[in-house]
């Protein structure tokens, strides 16, 4: 962690970079949930620490791997449920107010950054979201609400009303298919911008930690907040080690709204 005053001077040279940016998006990860008491994969308190992760593969085919699947997802869904936006999920949406932030590209499947305030439109899920279920054959969208009562009356995981798929939680899976909409949008967006703020991630899982090499590789400008070094620090103008909800708030109240830029850099 950096110390107070290296912390404080490195979110002002990050307010004075800020000043000068037309187009600035957040990429963020886990990092940012966890002071909304969601845990991380990769940090010391992470789910990797207690859990394996389960492959798509297995949760087709095998019944037990399909079945523990869903037992930790429903073991997760009160936390999910409850969860609420922490002081860097709003000082993220204050940026976006005051015109300093246009798109929050996002590794993270709780929805918090929506439940902040940021417009659905701003917001790229590139791993999708937790908080609605999806049939993994047609797309078909159920809610958490009416799928958890059938646990209580039938043993096995549900299947599509419409088409008999699988049903699964809305995210990505480890070796299921990317979300190709998604991942375009978060590449033209990251080449476009002329800053990018990232944001709670351990920057170890390709192609997400591509996303901050890219505007950095189009002329853009890299801030990296995170607990801990990242696998991208070494790209980064301004790099800060520290808790994510106290940097963005005090980064967040270092600039007042400003106008739209006419000649903003388009996305
Ligand atoms: P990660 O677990 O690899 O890394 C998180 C990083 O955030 C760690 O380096 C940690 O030191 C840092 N961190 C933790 N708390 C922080 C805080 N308060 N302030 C600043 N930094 C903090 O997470 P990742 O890079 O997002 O990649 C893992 C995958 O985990 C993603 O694909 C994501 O979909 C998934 N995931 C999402 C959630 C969620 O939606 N909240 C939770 C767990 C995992
Ligand atoms: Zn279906």
């Amino acid at each position: 962690m950096n110390n107070d005053k290296t912390l404080h001077s490195e979110i002002n040279k990050v307010i004075t970079l800020l000043k000068a940016k037309k187009s600035i998006i957040a990429f963020t990860g886990a990092g940012i949930s966890t002071e909304s008491g969601i845990p991380d994969f990769r940090g010391p308190q992470g789910v990797w620490k207690k859990y394996r992760p389960i492959e798509l593969s297995e949760v087709l085919q095998d019944p037990e791997s399909r079945a523990l699947y869903w037992q930790r997802k429903i073991d997760m869904y009160p936390q999910m449920k409850n969860a609420v936006p922490n002081k860097g999920h709003l000082a993220l949406f204050e940026l976006y107010k005051k015109n300093f932030l246009q798109y929050v590209i996002t590794q993270n499947i709780d929805g918090l950054h929506q439940r902040a305030g940021m417009p659905d439109d701003r917001v790229i899920e590139l791993h999708g979201s937790n908080t609605y279920i999806a049939c993994l054959d047609c797309r078909k969208r159920y809610e958490w609400e009416d799928i958890l009562p059938l646990f209580e009356k039938q043993s096995t995981s549900p299947k599509c009303d419409e088409c008999g798929g699988w049903l699964k939680p809305a995210t990505i899976s480890f070796g299921q298919a990317i979300l190709e909409y998604e991942t375009n949008e978060a590449e033209r967006i990251a080449s476009a911008a002329d800053a990018i703020i990232v944001i709670g991630s351990s920057l170890q899982v390709y192609p997400a930690a591509g996303i901050p090499v890219t505007t950095k590789m189009n002329g853009g400008s890299v801030v990296i907040i995170n607990m801990e070094p990242t696998g991208q620090d070494e790209i980064a103008d301004c790099l800060l080690h520290g808790p994510a909800g106290d940097i963005l708030q005090a980064i967040a109240e270092g600039v007042d709204e400003r106008a739209i830029l006419k000649k903003k850099r388009e996305f």
